[in-house]
């Protein structure tokens, strides 16, 4: 469906903020400004994001940082980028474990006295969904120092039609929604 990828973008972020500031996790965020149109499910945008968001808030400790950092730049005619980086500076996957987190049930521990909860499904779905969009992800990580996840996902962008009486030249992609039916 036609939306507005920035605005969806910022929103989701700043949901995030009580999250880890009851954590007690510094949390920074940047988002695009300029608004784009473009076509998107945004129910697996949100999937793809809140599991990351989620999982650096659940893998780093009480006074670590994370960042969130989401750029979008045109494409190809008729296309748009959008990169995104989720950066922690949690507990951190050992080179071994690294190349399975995308499996499906894998956890890094796996023991019955891990003090993490969920199913290991998380990351399954993003790639999952990553895939669905033509996108890549990919994940660097210092075991006790920290992960950074790279997101780069590609959409179609909608054409903005002008409303009437809101001719401003060089301005219409700024605000106008798109009048598609
Ligand atoms: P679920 O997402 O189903 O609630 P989960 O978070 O354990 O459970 P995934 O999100 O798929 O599962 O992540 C798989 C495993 O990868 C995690 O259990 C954890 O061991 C590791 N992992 C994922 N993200 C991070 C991170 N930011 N820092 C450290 N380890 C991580
Ligand atoms: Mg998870």
């Amino acid at each position: 469906k036609p939306g507005e990828l920035t605005h969806f973008l910022q929103l989701m972020a700043s949901s995030f903020a009580s999250l880890f500031e009851s954590k007690g996790i510094t949390y920074h965020y940047t988002v695009s400004l300029q608004p784009v149109w473009v076509l998107m499910d945004s129910d697996k945008l949100e999937q793809i994001i809140s599991n990351l968001l989620t999982n650096a808030s659940k893998f780093t400790p009480t006074k670590g940082q994370v960042r969130f950092s989401a750029s979008v730049e045109p494409g190809q005619t008729g296309t748009c980028e959008l990169q995104l980086i989720v950066q922690d500076t949690g507990i951190g996957i050992g080179e071994h474990q690294l190349p399975r987190i995308f499996d499906r049930f894998y956890q890094v521990d796996d023991s019955a006295t891990r003090s993490f909860e969920g199913t290991g499904i998380g990351l399954a779905l993003v790639t999952e969904l990553v895939d669905l969009h033509g996108g890549q992800i990919n994940v660097e990580s210092t075991l006790g120092s920290g992960t950074i996840f790279r997101l780069s996902i590609s959409f179609e962008t909608v054409p903005v039609v002008e409303q009437s009486g809101q001719e401003s030249p060089g301005q219409e992609s700024l605000a106008s929604p798109p009048l598609l039916s």
